[in-house]
């Protein structure tokens, strides 16, 4: 696996790792509803999850500052999201690198990584073709969020500004992959690094959230759909026991950050009466339907 040493190290130290929704107007050919309303009614937002993978980890405690969960084991699933917004079309992360599709499971203990099918053909299958999205937010540089971020050179990249500044500098540290921005940085693709909080289209129904820590740009996303509202973790936890309790990983860029991202997000998610979903967690698979599902 060219990629997986690079991948690996990354994803370990990376590693903390996604389902559909709606809000209301006229649907498209995928079909949700249909009926054409005014212009002033709000664009219909629907969330579908797609699998971007799974991350076997032999040893837990990497997960923990507290010290938990040493020697225990458990497969993270690894997600990503398709979210319509009106004729828009965004994708929040990009999962495992495509590399991996059709080689089983890679990479070495701790973290041993499958891929059984690429999001490309995931959209196919939906009738989306790569240059049909015009956003791509990435929650943070880790592999297992960027891995196929190259694929989509026609939409505009939303991203943490921390974590911009990282790919972006003179020297990057080793342990960040910038192959998957390099059409972002050093290529001309639209790119809108994000500082704070920021509305994506601007009617707050999709809301990339400032969760730092993680990573120095780590961010989580509120989608606002017309039953429900959801708050997507990113990586702000990894799986349910460490959210809640409060724990982060060892290899975090700013553990205490990190800790009150953590507070943070849980403060908006009830303040929202939003449905948490944890990304890498297979146990919130379910809580956002597949893409196949939203699109009928
Ligand atoms: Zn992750």
């Amino acid at each position: 696996m060219t990629r997986l040493p690079l991948a690996l190290p990354l994803a370990l130290p990376l590693m903390a790792l996604l389902a559909a929704c709606t809000q209301t107007a006229p649907t498209d050919e995928a079909g949700n509803e249909s009926g054409n309303e005014a212009a002033a009614t709000p664009a219909s937002v629907t969330l579908a999850r797609l699998d971007c993978g799974s991350i076997e980890v032999s040893d837990l405690s990497v997960f923990s500052v507290a010290g938990s969960y040493k020697g225990v084991d458990k497969t993270l699933t690894d997600s990503c999201y398709l979210i319509r917004h009106g004729d828009d079309l965004m994708l929040w992360d990009t999962g495992l690198p495509g590399d991996l599709v059709g080689k089983g499971q890679q990479g070495e203990a701790p973290m041993k990584m499958r891929l059984d099918a690429s999001l490309v053909d995931q959209l196919a299958a939906l009738g989306i073709a790569p240059g049909d999205i015009d956003v791509v937010g990435i929650s943070h540089l880790h592999d297992d969020h960027t891995g196929q971020l190259a694929m989509f050179p026609n939409a505009k990249l939303l991203t943490g500004k921390g974590d911009w500044d990282a790919i972006t500098a003179a020297k990057p540290d080793q342990r960040i992959n910038v192959a998957p921005y390099a059409h972002w940085a050093k290529d001309g693709g639209s790119v809108e690094p994000v500082s704070g909080d920021h509305d994506v289209f601007g009617d707050g129904s999709v809301v990339m959230l400032d969760l730092t820590g993680h990573t120095p740009g780590h961010t989580g996303l509120k989608v606002v759909t017309p039953g429900k509202t959801y708050l997507l973790t990113g990586d702000v936890a990894h799986f349910h026991a460490n959210y809640d309790a409060n724990d982060v990983p060892t290899w975090n860029t700013d553990k205490a950050a990190s800790v009150e991202s953590l507070k943070r997000f849980k403060a908006l998610a009830e303040e929202a009466g939003a449905t948490v979903v944890i990304q890498h967690d297979p146990a919130d698979i379910g809580l956002v339907p597949a893409a196949t599902a939203s699109a009928k």
